[in-house]
C-alpha cells in the first residue's frame, strides 16, 4: 500500500475512533475527520503547484499540523523533508538548498526560537524556496482556502516520499531518502509486535521530525487504528505524564533519558499511569534500574525495546511483549519479520559466529533508497549486496537476540585495550550519588585515550568525587576501565531526538 491507501483503509474500518488528539490545544480528530483534514491540505498543496516528487519541508515542533503535513504530502507523492526544530539558520539554509525545498511549513515560534525570523533571514539565500506557510497563522488558512477537490496523482509504493535527516549524534546529519514501502511497512510491523489495535492510545513525546515519532509513532498507530496523543510541542516530563493520565494512554514512547526525567519528577507518584500497558524505548541503551521502574511503577509490562536507524526506516530489531527483564535490558530483541541481519568482522566483512561481536549489518524492505543527492555516502553505507552497514558493534546470542555493544565511533582504546563505554555506564548507574552518567574516551599522551566519566549528580550540593568513584569501581572493574577523570555536569549535550552527543563531550574535554 501507499500511505494514502492505508489511511483510507483505516477510515473505512474505524471512522469514528479518535485518530489524533492535541492535549495543549484540546483539539481532536476522529479517523473520518482526520482523513478529511488530510485531503483538504492535499488539495491545497496541489492548488499551490506542488507536484509529485517536489520537496515540501516541515520545520516545526510537535503539533497536529505536523501530522497533517505528513499524510497530505504522502497522499500526493510529494517528498516531505523533516527539518530538526533545533536547527538554526546555517543548518536550515543547508537543508533547504540540499534537498531543494520549494514549499516550507514552519512553526511561528517556540520557547526562545523565533522560526519566522530565522526563515526570513535565510530566504534570500534559498532560491528554490517559493513559499513559507506558518502553522497557526493566517498563511495556513490562506493555503487551505486555495484548495478544491481534484484527483490525486498515480503513486507507486517505491516512490520516495520522505527525506529524514539522521540525528547528527556522530557528525553532520545525512538525509535518508525513504519510500512508502520502507516506512509504512516498518511502522506497521513495529505496531503489530506490540499488538496495537483501535483501543490503543499512544502518547508521543518524542519529536515528529525524527523517525521515532513519525514512523514508530504516527504510522504504527494509524496503520492499526490507534490514536496519536500529542502531550506538548517539545519534551516536557510533567506534560507527558499529565497527558497519559488525562487521555488514558495505553502506550508511551521515549528514549531512556526521557523516562529517567519522568521517573525523577518530585510528584511522580501522584500521576495515575495505570492505563499504560506498553510503549517503546529506543535510541540508546536503557539502564537496568530504569527498565525495572518503567515496568513496575509505570505499569508498562509489555514495553518494547527497538533498535534501528533512520536509514533503515528505522527499526530492524525489537523485543517481544513477553520477553523477560534480562532480554529487555541486555538485548535489543530479535530481527523483525522480512528483515535480515548479520554481524561481520569490520576488517574482513566475514560473518562472525554467534557470541562474537562485530559490525551489525541489515538488509530488507527497510533499507533506504539512499542518501539524498549524496551517492558516495550511500555507497559507503550500503554495499553491493544491499546490506546496510550500521556502524554499531553488536553480538548475536545463541537464541537470536542481539546485544548492542556500542558504536564503533564511541569505542575507547586505552593502551591497546578496547573499552565499551556502556559497560562502565551500567556499572556506575548503581552508585547512589549518580543520577545519570556518560563515559567517553579523551586523548592521553601515554595510553592514546583515557576514560572520562561525565556525571549528573543526584544532589548537586553533594556531588561525587573522583576518589569515591574510583573506590566504588575498585575490585569490581578491570583497572584499565576505571575512569581516571571525572567531570560533574548538570546536563548533557543532546540531540533533539534525545541522544547524548558523545562527540561533543569528547570535544569539550579533549584538553585540560
Ligand atoms: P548520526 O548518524 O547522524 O550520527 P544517529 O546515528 O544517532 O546520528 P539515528 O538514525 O537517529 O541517528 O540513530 C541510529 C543509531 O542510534 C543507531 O545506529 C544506534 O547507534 C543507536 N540506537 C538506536 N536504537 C538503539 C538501542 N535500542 N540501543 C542502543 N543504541 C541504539
Ligand atoms: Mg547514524
Amino acid at each position: 500500500d501507499t500511505i494514502g491507501v492505508n489511511l483510507d483503509r483505516a477510515v473505512a474500518a474505524w471512522p469514528d475512533r479518535e485518530a489524533l488528539v492535541d492535549v495543549p490545544s484540546g483539539r481532536r480528530w476522529t479517523y473520518a475527520q482526520f482523513a478529511a483534514a488530510v485531503d483538504e491540505l492535499a488539495y491545497a498543496l496541489l492548488a499551490s503547484g506542488v507536484a509529485k516528487g517536489d520537496r515540501v519541508g516541515v520545520w516545526a515542533v510537535n503539533c497536529p499540523e505536523w501530522v497533517l503535513v505528513q499524510y497530505a504530502t504522502a497522499r500526493i507523492g510529494a517528498v516531505m523533508v523533516n527539518i530538526n526544530p533545533a536547527y538554526r539558520t546555517h543548518e536550515l539554509e543547508y537543508v533547504l538548498n540540499q534537498a531543494g525545498v520549494s514549499l516550507l511549513f514552519a512553526s511561528l515560534s517556540h520557547k526562545t526560537s523565533d522560526y519566522r525570523a530565522m526563515v526570513e533571514e535565510v530566504r534570500g539565500r534559498c532560491p528554490g524556496l517559493r513559499e513559507t506557510v506558518y502553522i497557526g497563522d493566517p498563511s495556513w488558512d490562506a493555503l487551505i482556502a486555495r484548495g478544491t477537490p481534484a484527483p490525486f496523482p498515480e503513486l507507486s509504493c517505491d516512490d520516495p516520499i520522505n527525506i529524514q535527516y539522521t540525528s547528527g549524534t556522530t557528525g553532520f546529519p545525512k538525509g535518508a531518502t525513504l519510500s512508502h514501502h520502507n516506512i509504512l511497512n516498518n511502522g506497521y510491523f513495529v505496531g503489530e509486535l506490540i499488538a496495537y489495535g483501535e483501543q490503543d492510545r499512544v502518547c508521543i513525546p518524542v519529536p515528529f521530525y525524527h523517525c521515532f515519532g513519525m514512523v514508530m509513532g504516527n504510522l504504527a498507530a494509524t496503520s492499526h487504528g490507534a490514536c496519536i496523543v500529542i502531550p506538548a510541542p517539545s519534551f516536557d516530563p510533567k506534560a507527558t505524564l499529565e497527558a497519559v493520565q488525562q487521555e488514558r494512554c495505553t502506550s508511551l514512547y521515549g528514549v531512556p533519558t526521557m523516562f529517567i526525567a519522568e521517573l525523577n519528577l518530585p510528584d511522580f507518584a501522584a500521576y495515575d499511569l495505570s492505563t499504560l500497558r506498553t510503549g517503546i524505548m529506543a535510541g540508546s541503551p536503557c539502564p537496568v534500574e530504569v527498565m525495572k521502574r518503567v515496568v513496575a511503577e509505570m505499569h508498562m509490562e509489555e514495553v518494547s525495546i527497538c533498535y534501528g536507524m533512520t536509514e533503515t526506516s528505522p527499526v530492524s530489531l525489537q523485543t517481544r511483549m513477553d520477553d523477560d527483564l534480562e532480554h529487555r535490558t541486555g538485548t535489543v530483541g530479535r530481527v523483525l519479520p522480512h528483515i535480515e541481519v548479520k554481524i561481520v568482522d569490520p576488517a574482513t566483512g566475514v560473518t562472525v559466529p554467534r557470541g562474537t561481536s562485530g559490525e551489525l549489518c541489515t538488509r530488507g524492505y527497510s533499507v533506504m533508497l539512499g542518501y539524498w543527492d549524496e551517492p558516495e555516502k550511500t555507497a559507503e553505507a550500503i554495499d553491493r549486496g544491499r546490506w546496510m552497514h550500521t556502524g554499531d558493534l553488536a553480538m548475536m546470542r545463541e537464541d537470536g537476540y542481539v546485544e548492542i555493544v556500542g558504536r564503533i565511533k564511541d569505542m575507547i582504546i586505552r593502551g591497546g585495550e578496547n573499552i565499551y563505554p556502556r559497560e562502565i555506564e551500567e556499572f556506575l548507574y548503581a552508585h547512589p550519588k549518580i543520577a545519570d552518567v556518560q563515559v567517553v574516551g579523551v586523548p592521553h599522551e601515554r595510553y592514546g585515550e583515557e576514560v572520562l566519566a561525565c556525571v549528573i549528580p543526584r544532589d548537586p550540593a553533594d556531588p561525587l568525587t573522583l576518589d569515591e568513584l574510583r573506590a566504588f569501581c575498585d575490585g569490581q572493574l578491570a583497572h584499565y576501565k576505571i575512569p581516571s577523570r571525572l567531570t560533574i555536569l548538570d546536563a548533557f549535550p543532546m540531540t533533539v531526538s534525545g541522544k547524548v552527543r558523545k562527540v561533543e563531550l569528547r570535544r569539550r574535554y579533549a584538553t585540560d
